[in-house]
């Protein structure tokens, strides 16, 4: 569906044709471009709080939160502070810092199954090296990935990858050779038998299971129960490494991750978003018996001009030790998360509008559907045109949602009742 352009977003307007014309599809990450919910993308300038603004002085209520890393809201006195502090120190120097070790040892204390953790720059760069960790180390080249979790964009990886791929009706994308993605095996969430099947396809020959323990580029979808625990069990009988992707999840979910909150040890972990603060932090970590294999400890190379950048790094550590000194932060997320999944899924269903919500912690999505979702097709198979309509009517009312049902909603911990209660309101008025 085209819309119109209202006054309301005539800068966001005149600078989007102003960016296409330097900049492949006026963005530099696909989604931000709309194509899923159609329309224009909104340009944003600044942000407070749990509210950012756009270049036309509209104010929103933000629920993506920059696809995760802003858990503590925007101009964090704590997380200003630190940068600042760094900035006028210096932003790189591509040598060891203190403060990367600082910021590694905060994680072992709140990860405790980490003995080592290497920085990167993305949660692409994280779970790209993790793979080839687990080949380098398993001496093995197969792989799993789920159908509708997305591990970033390197080569291996880009077989049904949700969000992304999905919000452009994007299957597989040229430019990735068949002989890189060969030893892709694509199981479905939930369903443990498509991974016994490849199990018994390919008999020692799998290096690795990656997963989103608890999906968020399907929309929000937690593991049914068992189904971790029983990936857990096969791993380790297969003698294959257990990745968790929690580049969405990790310091959100709960302090260590998906890992603490279902009491589930992966063999390596990859994070990205809220380890970084809001710059640009990756990792990958785990078991030294594992992560030793890493150049220059062993010969699995991996590298990073910027890797450990210090300014990214002080970002990351004022926010880990922030959120770490304040738990109470999660459950405070969890109870907001909870009663908007309450809230909305009243209003929607007073409507007469189907709906399911899946929501764990401060990560929820609305589906208008009228059976649970616990897949890639369950959520395709979600009334897409009715949401995108939902998301227009809440961005013309100052409520930003991610613009694609096949995203997670973020939560911030600056987001107070009043946000809620306003955004509620905005959702009464809601005429499909
Ligand atoms: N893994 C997951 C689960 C993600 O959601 C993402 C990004 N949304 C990535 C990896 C890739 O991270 P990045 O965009 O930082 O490269």
């Amino acid at each position: 569906m085209i819309r119109s352009v209202s006054n309301r977003y005539i800068n966001s307007n005149k600078q989007f044709e102003l960016a296409k014309k330097s900049i492949p599809g006026g963005v530099n990450s696909p989604v931000r471009a709309f194509k899923s919910v159609g329309g224009i993308p909104v340009f944003m300038q600044k942000g407070n709080g749990a509210n950012i603004y756009d270049i036309d002085g509209n104010e929103y209520i933000d629920y993506v939160n920059s696809w995760g890393p802003m858990i503590l809201g925007y101009n964090h006195p704590k997380v200003i502070e630190a940068m600042n502090d760094q900035v006028i120190k210096a932003t790189t120097f591509g040598t060891p810092t203190e403060i990367e070790t600082e910021l590694a040892n905060l994680i072992k204390l709140i990860v405790p199954s980490i003995d080592l953790i290497r920085f990167v720059s993305s949660g692409t760069e994280a779970c790209m090296t993790a793979l080839r960790l687990a080949r380098g180390y398993t001496k093995r080249n197969k792989f799993i990935k789920f159908s509708g979790c997305y591990h970033g964009h390197a080569d291996p990886f880009l077989v049904q990858a949700g969000s992304g791929l999905a919000t452009l009706g994007i299957q597989n994308t040229p430019g990735v050779p068949s002989s890189v993605t060969q030893d892709t095996l694509i199981a479905n969430f939930n369903d443990i038998s498509s991974v016994e099947k490849l199990f018994y396809q390919n008999p020692d020959e799998i290096a690795a299971v990656i997963i989103e323990p608890i999906a968020g580029n399907m929309g929000c979808v937690p593991p049914n129960d068992g189904f971790l625990e029983k990936l857990r069990e096969i791993c380790t009988t297969q003698g294959t490494v257990l990745i968790f992707d929690e580049v969405m999840t990790g310091f959100r979910i709960s302090p260590g991750g998906v890992q603490q909150h279902l009491e589930i040890e992966a063999d390596l972990v990859t994070y990205g978003k809220v380890i970084g603060g809001g710059l640009p932090v990756g990792a990958f970590a785990g078991k030294k018996e594992i992560m030793s294999h890493i150049a220059p400890l062993g010969n699995v190379y991996q590298a990073g001009t910027l890797s450990g950048n210090p300014l990214a790094i002080r970002a990351g550590l004022a926010t880990l030790s922030y959120l770490n000194d304040n738990r109470f932060i999660y459950d405070s997320l969890e109870a907001k998360g909870g009663y908007l999944k309450l809230e909305i899924g009243k209003i929607l269903t007073e409507k007469g509008l189907a709906n399911t919500i899946n929501q764990v912690g401060s990560m929820i999505s609305v589906a208008f559907h009228d059976e649970k979702i616990s897949s890639f097709s369950d959520i395709s198979n979600s009334n897409i045109l009715l949401f995108n309509e939902f998301f227009h009517y809440l961005l013309d009312n100052g409520v930003y949602l991610p613009p694609s049902v096949y995203e997670s909603w973020f939560l911030s911990n600056a987001l107070e009742d009043f946000h809620l209660d306003k955004t509620l309101s905005v959702i009464k008025g809601f005429k499909s």
